[in-house]
């Protein structure tokens, strides 16, 4: 088989907790069992929270755990330019829609559904409803003049469109073991169902990209073979799996590991700041004390 690479992803708009820690050090483990390459890709598409001072001291995390990277560190805020190009492939086959309906009027408008039903509108594995439309909603005289004046819209993936154009059932390979073990496993498929994302956002007004569309042009640009990360994003992997099959990119292995679970039972945040590895640090932590907190010892 051709050489493995695998990627670490972050996004700097927070400090890295311990599932950065695991997630980076499994990575790092399974690339030397293959004899392959580790890569450091900064997802920073959202330029408002994520910062300069972040990114330093993410990286400074990253030295700490003794991590190396092999080549150089990508920049999503580098490669807006390469996410356009794949929303263009995106439009030109008719499978992307222009939104106008804020959060707030979707909320309101599944509300009022639900009540008038009785039934409960789907909801997207992350809870978000699924996109109504905006002729749902809006009277036309209201669309047209929300186009006129330039106002925040999203770009959206008809799911329906999509679903219609892809040849067979959407697959992917997924490792069951993590780390070096990773090596004697061997994946399975699972069947992948992106009808549960809804119409999902690909771009915004502001934002000319997301994380779904973003993380898919990458890993193919990186010739990424493994992506291994936490189970937190296992159902995102439908809607990468259909994005890569619609532009025609391979689908790399799949591993999607335990997640470090906080005192409560629920999973870490960037904002939960005493389980980030600098406040850890701070309170004395060292490196031997980290890796059995995260079950690596
Ligand atoms: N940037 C994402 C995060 O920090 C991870 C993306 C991925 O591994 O696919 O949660």
């Amino acid at each position: 088989m051709s050489e493995r690479i695998f990627r670490f992803a972050p996004s700097p708009n927070g400090h890295l907790h311990l599932g950065h820690a695991l997630s980076a050090l499994l990575n790092r483990q399974a690339a030397d069992r293959f004899g392959g390459r580790l890569l450091l890709r900064l997802e920073d598409i959202d330029q408002t929270r994520c910062t300069p001072d972040l990114e330093r001291e993410m990286l400074e995390d990253l030295s700490w755990l003794g991590i190396t990277f092999d080549g150089p560190v990508w920049r999503q805020s580098e490669r807006f330019a390469a996410y356009g190009t794949a929303l263009d492939r995106l439009q030109s086959i008719g499978l992307v829609y222009r939104g106008y309906l804020t959060r707030a009027e979707i909320k309101a408008h599944v509300a009022r559904l639900e009540s008038e039903t009785g039934r409960a509108w789907p909801r997207d594995p992350d809870g978000a409803p699924h996109y109504p439309g905006d002729a749902s909603v809006l009277p036309p005289d209201e669309i047209n003049s929300r186009w006129t004046n330039a106002a925040p819209f999203a770009l959206r993936l008809d799911m329906k469109a999509a679903l219609d154009q892809i040849s067979g059932p959407l697959v992917w390979m997924e490792a069951s073991a993590e780390g070096a073990d990773l090596a004697n496993t061997r994946p399975a498929p699972i069947a992948a169902d992106p009808s549960i994302w809804g119409d999902v956002v690909l771009a915004r007004k502001d934002t000319p990209t997301s994380y779904h569309l973003s993380v898919v042009v990458d890993d193919a640009a990186q010739q990424i073979t493994d992506v291994v990360r936490g189970r937190d994003l296992y159902a995102a992997t439908s809607v990468h799996r259909l994005l890569q099959d619609l532009l025609g990119y391979p689908a790399p292995v799949y591993c999607h590991h335990r997640l470090i679970l906080g005192p409560d039972g629920t999973k870490l945040s960037k904002s939960a700041g005493d389980t980030s590895l600098r406040a850890l640090r701070a309170a004395g932590m060292n490196l031997s004390g980290l890796m059995r907190r995260i079950g690596l010892a």
